[in-house]
């Protein structure tokens, strides 16, 4: 049974769309043809930002709130999540080939800790202090919310980045239009039922799915006052020319090429390191922004090493993604499975060593599925290591010493994330502390709220999440008294 939509949730409502066009979207794991929302049009947008705008400016309104109103709110929308989770994590794996083994949690409870982190956050932040004056007397600090937020989100992780945005923004008093990828449209309907359900204001969120035409047209708003944007570099270079010309603040989150840096030292018994391996590595089907993807081995192990990552790529069960089995489901969509094969077949050409996959997994026709794989004897200026693939494909890359390998894990254009794997912790110190990235694992790498998100160099500008999220939201107004 398709989930099907015609309508917009506008202005704390749901609306007719000005235009007549759809947005079709199609199992991840089959191809076949799951749903349909409609596309909004730029007289969306503008109706999305113009009742954006007015719950903003409302004198009585959401950004006039105490925040522990508002937390309270956030508090309920927290809640009216966390009972939609599976739903949400059904529509997500389904559209862009999470396994359903994860998607629940990541993708129906990241959100849910990060409200809930957030409103943790309002209470101990005072909107208006008085600080002693450094030359007598005294003044105040006020912290105003920074206005109407366009947020912009990609497919693979479309609520978890969602909430990135929109928590800390509500938190701060803003206003939100997000704008969804066309790829994952229907967990956004449910998104919408839980903020309904909520009892948010009208205004407070709403949601405009549609491409990057469309979100170029959302970038650009004259009444839009903050951009926050997850997607790829290409992308995110495009939209900080524009905010730059309007002097808009922006914070992105773009690509990345991380390392995991494997210490002589490292225990590599795959029966106690695999799921952690995996949470670094692999998981999503490679379509993960802070990807450990290019796997750095000592020289004095470099063998062992090798035949671990392709026995471990090689033990991953590839499925449908709504078969609870399956730890590796399809890319989401046939164009990317198409890019994820051109980079393969790059590899081969360019001279690494292919250890595991490289093909379509057999009985699986219908959907955009790439087995796991892993090639060695990767030269780290090479196209495969320096270029985000964005599917399950990893590299071994070779080093003689520590020093080597922080170089390498440094000549890369992007700085996201990043793993360090060593049974010495003072070791795994010295590596995370030069290497050049906004994030890193020792020995895993799992996310969290109360950790600022967000990369150096071509990965991106800004932080989200972590003590300053809400902050992040914000503008400081000095008055003196
Ligand atoms: P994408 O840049 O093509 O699209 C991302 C979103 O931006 C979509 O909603 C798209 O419609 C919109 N968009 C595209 N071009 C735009 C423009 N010029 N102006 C305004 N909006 C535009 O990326 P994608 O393929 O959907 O997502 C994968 C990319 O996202 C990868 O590069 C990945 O590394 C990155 N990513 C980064 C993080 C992070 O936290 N740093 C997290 C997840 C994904």
């Amino acid at each position: 049974m398709p989930d099907s939509y015609d309508s917009l949730f506008i202005g704390g409502e749901w609306v007719r769309p000005r235009s007549p066009a759809v947005i079709e979207v199609h199992s991840a794991s089959t191809g076949e043809r799951i749903g349909q929302a409609p596309e909004a049009s730029e007289a969306d947008v503008d109706a999305a930002v113009a009742a954006a705008r007015q719950a903003f400016d409302d004198p009585a309104g959401w950004s006039q709130w105490e925040p522990a109103e508002r937390g309270a709110a956030l508090a309920r929308l927290a809640d009216e999540l966390e009972s939609r989770g599976e739903e949400i994590g059904r529509r997500v794996s389904a559209q862009n080939g999470m396994p359903i083994a994860l998607s629940p949690t990541i993708e129906g409870m990241t959100p849910v800790g990060t409200i809930r982190y957030v409103v943790g956050l309002l209470a101990n932040a005072p909107v208006e202090e008085e600080v002693p004056r450094f030359l007598g007397g005294k003044l105040i600090i006020r912290r105003e919310p920074v206005g109407v937020v366009g947020a912009i989100v990609p497919w693979n992780y479309p609520q978890t980045l969602a909430s990135f945005k929109y928590a800390p923004a509500l938190a701060a008093g803003c206003t939100v239009v997000l704008k969804p990828s066309p790829e994952t449209v229907l967990d956004s309907y449910v998104f919408a039922d839980a903020v309904l359900a909520a009892g948010l204001p009208a205004g407070v969120i709403n949601i405009v799915p549609g491409g990057r035409e469309l979100g170029a047209y959302l970038v650009q708003h004259p009444d839009i006052d903050k951009v926050a944007f997850t997607g790829s570099t290409a992308a995110g270079r495009q939209i900080a020319e524009v905010c730059g010309r309007l002097l808009r603040p922006v914070s992105l989150e773009l690509g990345g090429k991380s390392a995991g840096i494997i210490l002589d030292d490292a225990d590599l018994d795959l029966a106690k390191i695999g799921q952690d391996l995996f949470a670094a590595t692999l998981v999503n089907n490679g379509q993960t922004c802070y990807a450990s993807t290019r796997i750095l081995a000592p020289r004095s192990r470099y063998d062992e090493v090798v035949d671990t990552i392709a026995a471990f790529a090689s033990s991953l069960p590839v499925g449908d993604a709504l078969d609870p089995a399956t730890l590796i489901g399809p890319l989401v969509s046939e164009r990317q499975r198409d890019r994820v094969e051109r980079y393969i077949a790059k590899g081969s050409s360019d001279g690494a060593r292919l250890v595991a996959g490289g093909g379509r997994p057999a009985g699986l026709p219908g959907g955009w599925f790439v087995e796991p794989t892993v090639f060695a004897d990767v030269d780290n200026a090479s196209v495969i290591a320096q270029e985000e693939i964005f599917g399950p494909v990893l590299s071994v890359i070779g080093y003689t010493d520590t020093d080597d390998a922080i170089r390498l894990a440094n000549e890369s254009d992007y700085g996201l994330g990043g793993s360090v794997w060593t049974s010495d912790p003072e070791r795994a110190k010295d590596v995370y502390r030069r290497v050049r990235t906004g994030t890193m694992g020792i020995n895993s790498f799992l996310p969290d709220p109360a950790g600022p998100w967000g990369g150096v160099k071509s990965s991106g500008i800004g932080r989200e999440l972590g003590p300053g999220a809400v902050a992040a939201y914000q503008q400081l107004k000095t008055v003196y008294a």
